[in-house]
């Protein structure tokens, strides 16, 4: 019995799309092409350190495949297992409100697409699998702790509910690489990782945005084509009006994508046109974070610290800017690019109802009702200016006794006595008022409990516990990142034995780094 694991591929990206001809590894602009072929860099000693068994199911491969030689060597870059192809894309984007030219996969190598007895296509990717030429003057690699950041960020996100990339496997390449954390001078070599993730495609805006700036409108129509028939195959746009029904199927997918987000307490912190998905996921985790104390203005990024452009407020507006950017992308191949501002509204219309709606779920009311918006802003500011844990709050929020509302059932949710002690009185107030609402819906408590609980998770993965994790694994102790996982994979259940992983962030966690304070070095 041979030990490759079957794999069916179809690699249409590669075959029906334009390639570079050129065929060097060096850093260049790449015109007239969507991909290049490029060879990941072999790593020395890979060794596996965790693997998502959904994401492993998803692609057909059990356990025996996953832990074959073969695939190590596959998820590492060291070989392609039959039917891969391996190559880096081609696109642009807007950072941080500026066009930035070509960017491309300058540390992501697809791995080909895969077809799974279901018949659903999935692309596979490594980041952090070595230089492409589109690595610009980076080496294409990515240091364990952020590889550990997205792969149990995106497993968490996906059993949340929330759509995202997926990972399939974390890989230490038992390589260093040298990074200057805060680029202030201070460059350490640290170890090297790499995810394989996987998605139904990794396309991004800013795949449509490189060729239309550079005026290459038969690359743009022939991406657009593919796109639409590839990726939303399930959609019949009307052929009349195909482009402007797919833009605002993009609009509605990423306003649903943004109520999500705002849901959780999701904060990507670099919401470039590069790093986001055509499809609608949450793709490229970076320098995100997860909202404790309740801070619209928060950001995880050091980088957007004094702008504060990608907080945690501003997320919904920036990605209606995103769409406008992607949505100029495509005017030249409409007669009237005005009609697109048609689907920029559906962005607003869905991410306020899919808001209003995930909210409503949140409280625990039946529907959202007019007044309620008057009432969740009275509670945010609240929360904001009490300093009040956004996913405590929420879960516990549930307890409150209807008949007898008492602030001691939030008490769990403050950072601080002063704070705790000074918005009492209005919080006090606002149950009131809150509990007086809930008796208009005239739920059970039993039903409006289950409601609330199926909405507010008891554990996401707080900034502060990816860190332990990854302090732990830069120690050689890999277990604190399967306790993540299989705790993330629950993330509405209370699981006994595990209040430790949904405790509020600690006071050491407050300003160190990588809890609050992140990079886009990785
Ligand atoms: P990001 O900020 O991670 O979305 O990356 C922006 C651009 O920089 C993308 O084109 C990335 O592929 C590229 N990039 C980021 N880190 C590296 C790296 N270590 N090596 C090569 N390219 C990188
Ligand atoms: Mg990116």
């Amino acid at each position: 019995m041979s030990e490759t694991p079957v794999m069916k591929f179809d690699n249409r990206f590669v075959s029906e799309l334009p390639g570079d001809s050129e065929r060097q590894n060096v850093p260049r602009a790449v015109h007239g092409a969507c991909w290049t072929a490029v060879a990941a860099q072999p790593v020395d000693c890979p060794r596996l350190l965790i693997y998502s068994p959904e994401v492993a199911a998803d692609l057909d491969l059990d356990e025996q495949a996953m832990t074959a030689p073969t695939m190590l060597a596959a998820l590492a870059g060291n070989a392609l297992l039959p039917g891969m192809v391996s190559y880096a894309s081609c696109y642009g984007g807007h950072q941080f409100g500026h066009w930035a030219g070509q960017l491309g996969d300058g540390r992501a190598i697809l791995l080909g697409e895969l077809i799974n007895r279901r018949g659903q296509r999935f692309e596979l990717q490594l980041k952090g699998a070595g230089p492409t030429p589109y690595s610009r003057r980076a080496d294409g690699r990515a240091v364990l702790r952020s590889s550990i950041r997205e792969f149990l960020c995106s497993e968490a996100m996906h059993h949340l509910g929330v759509p995202t990339t997926r990972a399939l496997s974390l890989v230490g390449t038992g390589e260093t690489v040298v990074r200057d954390m805060f680029y202030d001078g201070h460059p350490v070599d640290e170890p090297g990782a790499i995810v394989c993730r996987v998605a139904p495609s990794f396309t991004r805006f800013g795949h449509f945005e490189l060729p239309a700036a550079r005026g290459d409108l038969d690359l743009l129509r022939r991406l657009v084509d593919f796109t639409i028939d590839r990726d939303f195959s399930e959609h019949r746009f009307d052929p009349g009006r195909r482009l402007l029904a797919w833009f605002t199927e993009i609009c509605e997918r990423t306003g649903r994508l943004l109520a999500h987000w705002m849901r959780v307490g999701f904060v990507h912190g670099v919401m470039n046109t590069d790093n986001m998905s055509i499809i609608g996921l949450t793709i490229d985790y970076g320098p995100y974070g997860w909202v404790d104390n309740f801070d619209p203005g928060w950001t995880p990024n050091t980088t957007d610290a004094s702008s504060r452009r990608y907080c945690f407020a501003r997320q919904p507006a920036i990605a209606h800017w995103n769409l406008e950017r992607l949505a100029d992308a495509l005017s030249p191949l409409l007669p009237n690019p005005n009609e697109l501002s048609a689907g920029l509204d559906r962005y607003h219309a869905v991410y306020a109802s899919e808001f209003c709606a995930a909210y409503a779920a949140k409280l625990g009311f039946k529907s959202w009702l007019n007044d309620d918006a008057d009432l969740l802003e009275a509670l945010f500011d609240l929360m904001h200016h009490g300093e009040i844990d956004m996913t405590e709050f929420f879960r516990s929020l549930a307890g409150l006794a209807v008949d007898d509302p008492e602030l001691a059932v939030v008490r769990t949710a403050f950072y601080r006595e002063d704070l705790a002690g000074q918005v009492a009185p209005a919080l006090t107030r606002w149950l009131d008022r809150y509990a007086q609402r809930l008796r208009q819906d005239g739920d059970s408590a039993a039903e409006r409990i289950a409601r609330m609980n199926r909405a507010n998770p008891r554990y996401v993965l707080r900034n502060y516990l990816a860190q332990q994790a990854i302090d732990r694994a830069e120690q050689g102790d890999t277990t604190m990142i399967a306790e993540l996982l299989a705790v993330l994979r629950h993330p509405y259940d209370e699981q006994s034995g595990s209040q430790r992983f949904s405790a509020k962030r600690p006071d050491w966690a407050r300003h160190r780094a990588g809890c609050s304070m992140l990079s886009c070095s990785s």
